[in-house]
């Protein structure tokens, strides 16, 4: 069953269009059934009615035409119960409807399962069957996983309609609202970029071109390209190989012919279908082909051809890329954003940023409110691959993205953008002013920084230190671990641009969702594994020449802090203390003058909070990592998009959480601060002004922002906010009661100025 299952879906997965994958869904599952009928109902969101769009058995006259609402027929049922419905006698149902188009009174028995996708009902798949029985349970169990896995296929199909005007009924094209989480916020309308990652086939997009000519000279320029390897490649292992295995080359020479694989692509191109689109059509229709052999040597020719296809690929993408040309306010697109992605669009072109994958806690989305970029993750529904060249709007507040505005949607959005601007000016004044309260009470406020431009936009937003620069930022934009002397460099220069403000750098963190391409781990529970302050200790010859390059950087300045992610005990902090000594021993014996720097601990992980005494009376300060806190106390991947919504700093869990570390570290006499987004958000910044934290670090967009509403409000009002958020235990409750506190400050329109957009 689960290889019908299998099949099924990959089959569906293929269709070209909804009307293609709904067609070959009732037909299969009819057929693995056994039954007469099988119908698809989707539930048309403008007129709120099942509507029939696809029959194998009932008569197809009736399709697009018979429709109910959820409280009519069974159909209607199955839809508003959510729940199967399995019937012996459907008509004997107090809520049978019948309608004549559809021939369906010469069937008795009826099963319907509801689709469900992402807790939306999508429609009903319904089987039906002349004979008076009851579907035993294992084909209700079979309709209920088929339309369960269906759900999500249906969804993009649907999706990918609307965007390309082949949508339900023939509707053209037409605006759609694909909803994900918040990255980083603000606005931003633009032509979408779909940037792919390198010579990966499947998930290349189709593009139409103009100019067939050139691109059928860019097919041949790979193809020649690839030749050449083969020709390359095989003459070189020419001794090492036998004759037969020699042969190989031949037929891949052959398949790359112009009667082969080669023509076959360049028909495609001359139907206004750009190369890659064409490549990846005719090699899915090779491999699909091989792979349904029964003969295991025909069968492995499928890796043969994929291979070829990705040969081919890279060539042509490299074309690409030399030849891309990113135009005005460019929204980058991408299955799953990475860092790296961000650098490859020039300066002042970027706009916004839209991922697939990924949710707001994720390292990019991190980066992409350090930039100031507007952005949404996980935008799980999207078929980005079909959004290249349209017009999007990115709503970076509510985490929404718009393909195909209309004209009303583009001006509200426009006034937004516009209005942000203004803000934001209004904000620059605030630079020489400090962070203080109406009632006098001082607030530090750090920055975040990792990437270079960091530095000026913190210098210009006027922040009082660094409290958290995140070492492994340089490390990922290299191809090896950078030496010492490189380290030193990259570092001095931190130290000097702040000097004589402290810097606050944190040792090697990665692992998790943060990985350096050239030191890769492979694990299948990341974030419960060799992350941050474990790696470091595992090899203490990367963490000595970090820290020796980090102090030996602070020579002369000693505005230098030193902080350890992830120490999830005192033995950790030990071991990682007596390293930092060794380290320093080491420089000054080199003869350098250089004074021990404050070691801090990050609390990350929830055994820390509970350690918190015994860990701040062995260092000299403590600091949050709010966002990695959060992710363990409430169980939820910060990287994962299905519980983004789950994913939430002010949970009570969380709160409490943050009062016993402050309380604990005081207790020891240290100071405390944190470092993770909660503290750029201005509403929660306020909270933990008033539990006592004595700085707050964040991205250098935000700090004008929880600058303005700190300076907005009193100590004391703001210690009465916090012990009435502390006393409910609704994370949803507690967010309600301080929107509502901020409004009646008249501080709402600043935190969020696309809150009265109508979309
Ligand atoms: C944190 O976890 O809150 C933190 C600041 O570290 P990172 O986001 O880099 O994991
Ligand atoms: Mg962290």
């Amino acid at each position: 069953m689960l290889n019908t299952l299998r099949k099924i879906v990959q089959e569906v997965n293929a269709a070209k269009d909804l009307k293609a994958a709904l067609t070959i869904i009732v037909q299969r599952v009819k057929e693995t059934m056994g039954s007469q009928v099988c119908s698809v109902y989707l539930l048309d969101p403008e007129s709120n009615r099942f509507v029939l769009m696809a029959t194998d058995g009932l008569n197809k006259r009736a399709i697009g035409k018979v429709s109910m609402s959820p409280n009519e027929g069974l159909v209607g049922l199955v839809g508003s119960r959510e729940e199967p419905l399995n019937l012996e006698h459907a008509s004997e149902h107090p809520r049978y409807r019948y309608f004549a188009e559809t021939g369906e009174e010469r069937y008795a028995s009826f099963l319907g399962a509801p689709i469900i996708h992402h807790r939306r009902v999508m429609g009903v798949l319904v089987v039906q069957q002349k004979e008076r029985r009851q579907f035993d349970e294992g084909e209700e169990a079979f309709l209920v996983t088929m339309s369960a896995q269906l759900a999500g296929v249906i969804a993009h199909a649907e999706a990918t309609g609307t965007i390309q005007g082949l949508g339900k009924q023939g509707k053209g094209i037409q605006e759609a609202k694909f909803v994900g989480v918040p990255g980083s916020p603000g606005v931003a309308v633009g032509p979408a970029l779909v940037m792919l990652p390198p010579a990966d086939l499947d998930v290349v997009p189709d593009k139409r071109i103009e100019d067939i000519e050139a691109e059928l000279a860019n097919f041949t320029q790979a193809l020649e390209a690839v030749r050449e390897d083969m020709r390359t490649l095989s003459a070189k292992l020419a001794t090492q190989l036998r004759p037969e295995e020699r042969a190989l080359f031949d037929v891949y020479l052959m398949m790359l012919d112009d009667a082969a694989i080669g023509q076959e692509v360049s028909q495609i191109i001359r139907q206004g279908q750009w190369a890659q689109g064409a490549l990846r059509q005719v090699v899915a229709e090779h491999v699909k082909g091989f792979e349904l052999m029964d003969d295991a040597y025909l069968r492995e020719r499928a890796s043969d051809v994929k291979d070829l296809g990705r040969r081919l690929l890279a060539y042509l993408q490299q074309a690409h890329k030399e030849k891309l040309t990113y135009p005005d306010n460019t929204i980058l697109v991408s299955e799953e954003l990475t860092p790296a992605m961000l650098g490859e669009v020039p300066e002042g072109k970027l706009a916004g940023l839209v991922s697939v994958l990924g949710s707001g806690n994720s390292h990019v989305a991190i980066l992409a409110r350090a930039m100031g970029i507007p952005t949404v993750m996980g935008v799980v529904d999207l078929p980005y691959a079909k959004v290249d060249g349209i017009q999007l709007i990115v709503d970076g507040y509510h985490g929404e993205v718009f393909t195909n505005p209309s004209a009303e949607l583009r001006r509200q959005y426009d006034e937004v953008v516009e209005e942000e601007r203004q803000l934001n000016k209004g904000l620059d004044a605030l630079r020489e002013l400090p962070c203080e309260t109406l009632d006098g009470q001082r607030m530090p406020l750090w920055v975040n920084t990792g990437l270079l431009a960091d530095i000026t936009r913190a210098q210009e937003r006027g922040a009082e230190g660094v409290g958290l620069y995140r070492t492994e930022v340089p490390f990922m934009a290299r191809e090896r671990f950078p030496s010492e002397k490189e380290q030193l460099a990259i570092y001095r220069e931190q130290l000097q641009a702040f000097h004589p403000l402290p810097v606050t750098m944190r040792t090697l963190d990665i692992g998790g969702d943060k990985a350096l391409p050239y030191f890769p781990i492979k694990e299948s529970n990341p974030f419960l594994g060799w992350r941050g302050i474990r790696i470091t200790l595992d090899h203490p010859e990367i963490f000595l020449v970090q820290v020796r390059a980090m102090l030996k950087a602070s020579e002369g300045l000693n505005n230098l802090r030193i902080l350890l992610p992830m120490i999830s005990g005192v033995q950790e902090l030990e071991e990682a203390l007596h390293l930092i000594h060794r380290a320093w021993g080491e420089v000054r014996d080199e003869g350098l003058d250089v004074v021990m720097p404050p070691v801090g601990v990050m609390i990350e992980v929830p055994a820390a909070v509970y350690q918190i005494r015994d860990l701040a009376r062995q260092a000299d300060f403590i600091s949050v990592g709010s966002n990695d806190l959060t992710q363990y106390l409430l169980a939820v991947d910060r990287n994962n998009a299905r519980v983004a919504d789950l994913y939430d700093f002010l949970h009570p869990a969380v709160l409490h959480a943050l009062k016993l570390v402050v309380e604990g570290s005081h207790a020891e006499g240290k100071p405390v601060s944190i470092c993770g987004e909660m503290a750029g958000d201005p509403a929660a910044a306020m909270l933990l002004m008033a539990m006592g934290f004595d700085s707050l670090s964040m991205n250098a967009t935000n700090l004008p922002k929880v600058k303005w509403l700190l300076r907005q409000i009193s100590l004391g009002k703001a210690r009465e906010l916090l012990a009435q958020v502390l006393q409910i235990d609704n994370p949803q409750v507690i967010h309600s009661a301080l929107h509502l506190a901020l409004r009646n400050l008249g501080l709402g329109r600043m935190i969020n100025p696309a809150a009265n957009v109508q979309a």
